[in-house]
């Protein structure tokens, strides 16, 4: 089902761009060697370079220009073996050279593809425009002193990548799905480390409205905004205040905007700046970058399996559903946490316990697979627990939780608190005769036809047994009872 707003002049379509900045993995800034690392006191890790003193030269950082490859093969798109620095100019307070060193005509990525994936199940493909190197800028601090800004150039210079997409998103879930899966695909490839809370990952929501098969209409830009659901937010709130806007008889003007997350509404922010007002011009202190065609194809051979042939694998060798692909995928140690449960044994399984029982915990917990309560080895032990009839499919419950409480291997659980199978006939037959003998009545009505009643038995039956009944021996125990 296609998303639409609908207007009091029928239903709108929603039109959406992205523009993602991702701040490259990388010890030291793009041109300068200080270092990097979040959350370090303010000014300490700056540069004469980055403080832009006089005379000062960038050095270009070879790691930053092999991150941004890696991430343009990992989306699929043409490597520029020549691309160049440009200087964009503009004044703030936080930028000492008053321009900040980028790519514009000759970004060093050009087009791709990212594979997007949908609540239903489905894919859509979406087209990534370009990706291009540049600085970030500094921070000013306006909460430090009641009559003073402070700036903190520590992020000044830091090597960022700029990836754009095409217009081709067409919903807030599309838009969502987009920065969950390039978040993805950096993460794998390790050149960003995704975490939109400390701003290493940030996008610019560009957001249209058109009536169905008409030409795309002017596009407002929601700036910085940092996390997915705010994504979600920003698209649903500015599509609708277009519509309303164009509705009402007026005409959408082309600028920034803010979003509140707060209020749930963007805000104008500037009128938009157009290419020209930065007067962009080719950095005389650097020359074009032209990367040697035998580099590029030893990072390409050194890719790690980025998730979407890892889904594909996991469809292809688990038999698993796209959708429990694309969930176990979506993050490289949950994709091997699975893998380490499920080879060799039954993958569906693997895969249930992992997205349920094992998710549920983590999100009740607040922990992370890599510091999950069961590890792995644990967990598949306990599988192969049920696949040699140790122990039955309800206790398993029972042994995993008790896993998660107390850090115990699952036989020593099942050992110390008698949660074997019982298998032994003669005993089975006891519970049965025994709750026989405690609902004549209920046995009467099955008796005279009432079917639906066997499960009553059989539930009865494993409850006398404490859950540890073997269900088929069970089962069939109960027949042989009634009949
Ligand atoms: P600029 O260079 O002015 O920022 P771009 O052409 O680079 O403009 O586009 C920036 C972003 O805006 C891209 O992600 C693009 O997909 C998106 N975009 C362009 N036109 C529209 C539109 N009509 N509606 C929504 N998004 C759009
Ligand atoms: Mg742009």
């Amino acid at each position: 089902m296609a998303y639409v707003i609908e207007g009091s002049t029928g239903p709108w379509e929603v039109v959406i761009g992205l523009e993602v900045h991702a701040q490259i993995i990388s010890k030291s800034k793009l041109f300068s060697g200080a270092a990097t690392a979040f959350g370090a006191g303010p000014n300490t890790q700056v540069s004469f370079v980055d403080a832009a003193f006089p005379g000062m030269l960038p050095v270009i950082n070879r790691e930053c220009v092999a991150q941004a490859v890696r991430t343009g093969l990992g989306l699929r798109a043409h490597i520029n073996l020549v691309s160049r620095f440009d200087r964009k100019n503009y004044f703030y307070p936080d930028l000492p050279p008053g321009y900040q060193i980028s790519q514009y005509a000759h970004p060093i990525v050009g087009a791709g593809v990212i594979e997007i994936e949908l609540a239903d199940g489905s894919t859509r493909s979406i087209g990534v425009t370009r990706l291009h190197m540049e600085q970030d800028a500094g921070k000013s601090l306006h909460d430090q002193h009641p009559a003073k800004s402070y700036i903190d150039l520590n992020r000044a210079g830091v090597a960022l990548m700029e990836i754009v997409s095409e217009p081709d998103l067409r919903s807030p879930e599309e838009a969502g799905a987009y920065v969950r899966k390039l978040r993805s695909i950096l993460r794998y490839l390790g050149t960003c480390d995704g975490n939109m809370e400390e701003g290493s990952l940030r996008a610019d929501v560009n957001v249209s409205v058109r009536k169905h098969g008409e030409p795309y209409r002017t596009r407002c830009e929601v700036k910085n905004v940092n996390s997915i659901r705010f994504v979600m937010q920003a698209v649903e709130a500015e599509a609708t205040r277009q519509v309303a806007v164009w509705e009402s008889g007026g005409t959408v003007d082309q600028e920034t905007r803010l979003f509140d997350s707060g209020r749930g509404e963007t805000r104008p922010m500037r009128s938009k700046e157009d290419a020209h007002d930065y007067r962009y011009f080719p950095d005389p202190d650097l020359f074009p970058l032209v990367l040697d065609e035998g580099w590029v194809e030893d990072l390409r051979r050194a890719l790690p399996e980025l998730p979407d042939e890892k889904r594909a694998r996991f469809i292809r060798e688990y038999g698993l559903s796209a959708y429990d692909a694309g969930v176990l995928v979506a993050e490289q140690a949950t994709a091997a946490y699975f893998e380490a449960v499920a080879r060799g044994r039954d993958a569906k399984q693997a895969a249930n316990w992992v997205t349920g029982d094992l998710f549920a915990t983590l999100n009740r917990t607040g922990r992370t697979i890599e510091d999950s309560p069961v590890a792995a080895a644990a967990l598949g032990r306990m599988l192969d627990l049920v696949a040699d009839g140790t122990i039955n499919g309800r206790i398993a419950k029972d042994v995993f939780d008790a896993m998660v409480e107390s850090g115990e291997a699952p036989d020593a659980i099942v050992e110390q608190r008698g949660l074997r199978q019982v298998t032994d006939t003669g005993a089975i037959d006891a519970a049965v005769a025994k709750v026989v003998a405690a609902n004549p009545d209920k046995v009467a009505e099955y008796r005279g036809g009432k079917d639906k009643l066997f499960g009553f038995f059989v539930g009865q039956v494993m409850r006398e047994m404490k859950g540890k009944g073997n269900p088929g021996l069970v089962n069939e125990a109960v027949k042989r009872a009634l009949t």
